[in-house]
């Protein structure tokens, strides 16, 4: 029975219950009216008159004013046709109600040969009853399960509903079509290469196993966000067309001890009834985090699922079929015992693009759009470095949507531009008015650009503008050259250079007082690499020693902690700090110094233009820059 049918009836559940107190409502109703429209119930002329005790009842029975009885309600409330002296003789209608267990009543009644009847409830009023009885529950019930079915689609799988706790809340697909195959996959060739292997182990299992090979039980798949694991994933499960289990790791964390492990087994019973097939695991750092390691000294939940998880990867000794692919960012969180050979042994780096992965994974996005010929997939990958594929793809996307803002019927240079913009540096704002405030950002930018392109070691720069994006006022866009794998000393100096040349030219031009808060931002990076040239990369005076690692912890007193530094040592990376700043602020002096004249006229027509591009603006330097001396 799948969950709509199931939703279906409940709700028919419902209607009816609510039919049905209707019906009860209704029926009391009725009960009364009958009651009235009989004339035996004397409306109150006389309140007092139409209500006796059961005592005072009993007495007039005695002695004989009681003419008629009529019993409703199972025997629980009896209207009385009687008259008295004490009444004036006149006839009357009285309520009585009897008390439960008064059984000798009607043997009374007999006695005194008194007229009575006995109204039973009705047919139907059985039947109410019956169902008034169980609406409560049912209504109850059925509250309850509709509140597990939302929380079920808030969570958007099937592991929190109360029927199926332990189940895994994997999904699955018998015959994969996810869509995806090796070619939507590029950039990563490495990755790809084994996978590709693990297909044809797939198709063809004798081929190895002939040869005494073993396949892989596991295969880890380590990087950023958006570089491609969940593709590559998708891709193996259509090539190799078997079973696929897709599950995320947050999945098994629950806050009951227990249910994590149970539905890990559970994944595991299905997988190794279908084999051979393929159970992907997403962000496994949510389960697979190192023991003992959270706060407050671990967490027995995660630690049984995790437990749940080696065991179940040792339970298939040989390797039958089952390939459990696992991904994450953070490999160094893992709990080692599950990196051991036998569970992930192997483990596929996936990592940002280099430009010619750019290159062939923006050809995969543009196959089902319309680029002008002016569009230039290769320059948007130099333009690119650091993109991951899931930026790039949304890069093009973003295009696109801009064309079809524009009302265009295909994607011209424009817009791929303008997605670009907006994606590395911001929405765009609206300029500012000609002020002096404008001429100075005019002087700012163009200060990093001429410093940066007369220095040898410098990317070019792609373009000034003066249109706002983000935080920023004013930007220079460089082209970055080459992807940042090794980077030198000098390039890290002329990027320090060119980044002061903003804040240089203000002072220049508009003297000390007039300068800005519009350069904090490029002091902070100034000061970032400065620094890490110092405490990382070993370019100053200090020598060849890592004070810090990759991720800021400090080397030298041997610990991670927040432990401070020998004072000594934080004063020495102060001094060579401020050493290359200085040295580099001298630099960016003289630059700006020697191409005022340039400068001034790059100026001009920038405040005219708002934005000059790469090209016009070294058209208009060559002219008339000086080369700097070596830095
Ligand atoms: P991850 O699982 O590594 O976080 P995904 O595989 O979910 O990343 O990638 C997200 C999207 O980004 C994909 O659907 C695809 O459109 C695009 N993408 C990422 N990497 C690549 C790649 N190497 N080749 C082509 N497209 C990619
Ligand atoms: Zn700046």
């Amino acid at each position: 029975m799948n969950r709509d049918t199931v939703q279906k009836i409940l709700i028919g559940l419902f209607l009816i219950a609510c039919v049905l107190i209707g019906i009860k409502k209704f029926d009391v109703l009725e009960l009364d009216n009958s009651q009235i429209g009989t004339g035996k119930v004397e409306v109150n002329s006389n309140v007092s008159s139409s209500r006796m005790t059961y005592g005072r009842f009993l007495e007039y029975l005695e002695m004989g004013w009681v003419k008629q009885v009529d019993l409703y309600d199972n025997s629980r409330n009896a209207i009385v046709q009687a008259s008295s002296p004490e009444l004036g003789n006149r006839p009357q209608t009285i309520r009585v109600e009897i008390p439960v267990g008064a059984s000798q009543l009607i043997q009374k009644l007999k006695e005194y040969n008194i007229d009575f009847d006995a109204h039973p409830v009705g047919q139907k009023n059985i039947l109410v009853t019956i169902a008034s009885n169980l609406l409560l529950p049912v209504i109850f019930i059925s509250g309850l399960i509709f509140f597990f079915q939302n929380s079920e689609n808030f969570s958007g799988n099937g592991g929190s509903s109360p029927m199926n706790l332990g189940k895994s809340p994997a999904r699955y697909d018998e015959n994969p079509d996810t869509g995806v195959s090796f070619k939507d996959i590029a950039g990563i060739d490495e990755a790809k290469a084994e996978f590709e292997e693990i297909v044809s182990f797939l198709k063809e299992p004798d081929r190895y196993t002939l040869v005494g090979a073993k396949i892989p039980k596991g295969v880890l798949l380590v990087g950023p966000p958006g570089t491609g694991k969940t593709l590559l994933a998708k891709a193996i499960a259509n090539e190799a067309n078997v079973p696929f289990y897709s599950v995320a790791g947050s999945e098994f964390v629950e806050m009951f001890i227990g249910i994590g492990a149970a539905r890990i087994r559970d994944l595991f019973k299905k997988a190794s009834e279908n084999t051979p097939c393929i159970v992907f695991i997403d962000e496994i750092d949510a389960v697979g985090r190192e023991r003992g390691a959270g706060v407050g000294g671990g967490n027995d939940e995660r630690e049984q699922t995790l437990n749940q998880l080696l065991t179940e990867m040792d339970g298939f000794k040989e390797n039958k079929g089952v390939i459990v692919v696992g991904a994450t960012n953070r490999v160094d969180i893992l709990d080692a015992a599950l990196l051991r050979p036998g569970r992930f042994d192997r483990q596929i780096t996936v990592g940002l693009p280099d430009r010619l992965g750019r290159i062939g994974i923006l050809k995969v996005h543009a196959r089902n759009k319309p680029f002008d010929e002016d569009v230039s997939l290769v320059q948007l990958a130099n333009r690119t470095p650091g993109f991951s594929g899931a930026d790039l793809a949304n890069l093009l996307n973003e295009s696109a949507i801009l064309a079809t803002r524009y009302k265009k019927d295909i994607i011209t240079k424009n817009e791929v531009n303008e997605a670009a913009d907006r994606i590395i540096g911001g929405i765009a704002g609206s300029t500012m008015e000609d002020t002096k405030n404008k001429k100075l950002i005019a002087y700012h930018e163009v200060g990093h650009a001429i410093v940066g392109s007369v220095l040898r070691n410098h990317d070019d720069v792609e373009k000034i503008t003066l249109v706002p994006r983000g935080g920023a006022k004013g930007l220079t866009w460089f082209t970055p050259n080459e992807d940042q794998g090794l980077i030198s000393r000098s390039a890290l100096l002329a990027r320090i250079i060119s980044t002061l040349g903003g804040r240089v030219a203000e002072q220049i031009v508009f003297g000390d007082p007039e300068v800005t808060t519009g350069a904090s931002n490029d002091l902070q990076q100034v000061t970032n690499i400065a620094r890490q040239m110092v405490t990382r990369y070993g370019m100053s005076n200090i020598g060849p020693i890592a004070l810090e690692d990759d991720n800021n912890g400090q080397m030298f007193t041997g610990t991670n902690s927040d432990s401070e530094y020998p004072e000594n040592i934080a004063d020495r990376i102060d001094t060579e700090v401020c050493k290359i700043i200085n040295h580099c602020e001298q630099k960016a002096k003289e630059i700006i110094l020697d191409n005022r004249v340039v400068i001034d006229l790059v100026v001009e027509r920038l405040l005219d233009a708002e934005t000059i591009d790469g090209e016009e603006f070294r058209g208009l330097v060559e002219k008339y820059t000086v080369l700097p001396s070596k830095v």
